[in-house]
């Protein structure tokens, strides 16, 4: 899952970039509004949620809001403002924000609010993963093999989760570096590749032994 955070304070921007990225999230920091709608604009397939501050340099968040809206992007956004009354919280949501928080907040009721817009879009989708002996529980964390608990990075939890959601699709190495690095990562690398032997070996067990193929040239597909 990657999260794009639309904020002008770096300190909080970083704090809530380390929070989340600790927490498993692959996060972009933007600090303008205008660069933030230009890149969501762009980039929109590549974010699961975008966390918005309402006073930004430039474009206020609002506007980015209403633009992003009005170009028919649906990406989840949950708006931060430091503004409490009643008029603005209609006008956010007029706007087309999802949610929104009011500053100061706790991280971990943010992070709650942003599980709870991610799994929006996966309403129908069972709250256990499954594939074969495979488990995997998003909001525990978890993922067991034949009932039998086992150990992943968050790296490899990712890749596993974002696999089971697309069962029997091939996923290309462009959608997995777009969906689970940030952009400070350097893409010519090998590292999905290392990451997805790392799962493959403690996947190696049982009736799901070979069930994360490689599709040669393109990427992978987890067989269901
Ligand atoms: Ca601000």
């Amino acid at each position: 899952m990657r999260i794009l955070i639309v904020e002008d304070e770096a300190k909080l921007a970083d704090a809530l970039s380390r929070g989340l990225t600790a927490k498993g999230y692959a996060v972009d920091i933007i600090d303008d509004g205008e660069k933030a709608l230009t890149r969501v604009s762009i980039h929109h397939d590549d974010y699961d949620a975008v966390i918005l501050d309402l006073m930004l340099p430039s474009l206020d968040g609002l506007a980015v809001c209403r633009s992003l809206r009005e170009r028919d992007i649906v990406t989840p956004v949950l708006v931060l403002t430091a503004r409490a009354e009643t008029e603005t919280k209609v006008e956010l949501l007029l706007s087309g924000a999802d949610d929104y928080l009011v500053k100061p907040f706790s991280f971990e009721e943010l992070l709650a609010r942003i599980q709870s817009l991610l799994r929006r879009p996966h309403a129908s989708v069972p709250l256990v993963l499954k594939s074969g002996s495979i488990e995997l529980n998003p909001v525990e964390h978890t993922v067991r093999l034949a009932g039998q608990p086992v150990e992943l990075t968050l790296k490899e939890f990712n890749l596993l989760e974002y696999f089971l959601r697309r069962p029997n699709e091939v996923v290309n190495r462009e959608d997995l570096l777009a969906h689970l690095w940030d952009f400070n990562y350097e893409s010519f690398s090998n590292v999905i590749d290392v990451h997805v032997k790392n799962l493959r070996r403690k996947l190696g067990a049982g009736d799901r032994a070979d069930a994360l193929e490689t599709v040669r040239g393109i990427g992978y597909r987890l067989r269901a």
